[in-house]
């Protein structure tokens, strides 16, 4: 299907949201991607495909997609995607992906790394819209003390006692004590974990070290970045 800009909008400094209308009606979960091809001249080894998690809640009717520019060194992809002007259309699929909450009634862990927070960011907004119970504790890494989707998370915190953000700036790391910690406080958790994929997949270890079933681990890996 194709989707159509309809506008950009800077959320940090060296991220952006890409807001699209939809040719054909999408529904999706939050926490869901869409899978994209944006042909454009002289595309480097990387090529023209990528996957984007939806960082809109369903609610919001629009799917968007939020990233990081890597300027001056980014894909061409990146750079024909920076380079659409509204109106402009990209070519996409899905939705698809199974990093969606199961049963509400639970305790989460969500651990996210930088531009790792767009799955939870949709998750939160619904839940928020719905007026559902949110219990969740996000672990939020950055390399700075930009967060990205700062302001909406601790406005939704802020009006849920059970939503609780911890945020990590680099050389700051979320270590194995900090989730013993907060795993002590909560029954039985289940554990969501987004961000670069080498982050996500030392995090599947870590959890999987300290006990914790495969099942009660759900992960999200973004290839192409390194460690927050
Ligand atoms: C299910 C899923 C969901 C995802 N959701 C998101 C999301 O919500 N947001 C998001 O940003 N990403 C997401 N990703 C990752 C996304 O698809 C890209 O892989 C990622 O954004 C990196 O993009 P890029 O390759 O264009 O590199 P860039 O972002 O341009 O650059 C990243 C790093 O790679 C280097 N680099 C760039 N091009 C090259 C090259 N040709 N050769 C060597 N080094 C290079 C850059 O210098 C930089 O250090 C998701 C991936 C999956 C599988």
């Amino acid at each position: 299907m194709k989707l159509k800009l309809i506008k950009k909008i800077d959320v940090t400094h060296d991220v952006k949201t890409f807001i699209f209308e939809a040719q054909e009606h999408i529904i999706w979960q939050p926490g869901q991607y869409l899978h994209y091809v944006l042909n454009h001249p002289n595309p480097d080894d990387r090529e023209a495909e990528r996957w984007f998690t939806i960082s809109n809640a369903p609610y919001e009717v629009h799917p968007a997609i939020t990233t990081r520019f890597a300027n001056p060194s980014g894909s061409t992809f990146k750079k024909a995607l920076e380079n659409l002007k509204p109106g402009d259309e990209i070519e996409a699929d899905g939705p698809k992906g199974k990093f969606v909450l199961e049963d509400l009634s639970n305790q989460h862990v969500f651990i996210a790394g930088g531009i790792g927070i767009t799955p939870f960011r949709s998750i939160l907004l619904q839940l928020a819209h719905d007026k559902q119970p949110i219990n969740v504790d996000l672990l939020y890494a950055n390399r700075d003390d930009n967060f990205i989707f700062d302001g909406e998370l601790e406005e939704i915190a802020s009006l849920n006692p059970n939503f609780r953000i911890h945020k990590f700036v680099s050389p700051k790391k979320i270590e194995e004590n900090d989730i013993k910690a907060l795993a002590d406080t909560l029954k039985d958790p289940k554990y969501y974990v987004s961000g670069p994929e080498p982050m996500v997949e030392a995090f599947e270890q870590m959890l999987k070290k300290m006990g914790i079933v495969e099942e009660n681990i759900h992960t999200d890996f973004f290839p192409g970045y390194e460690m927050e």
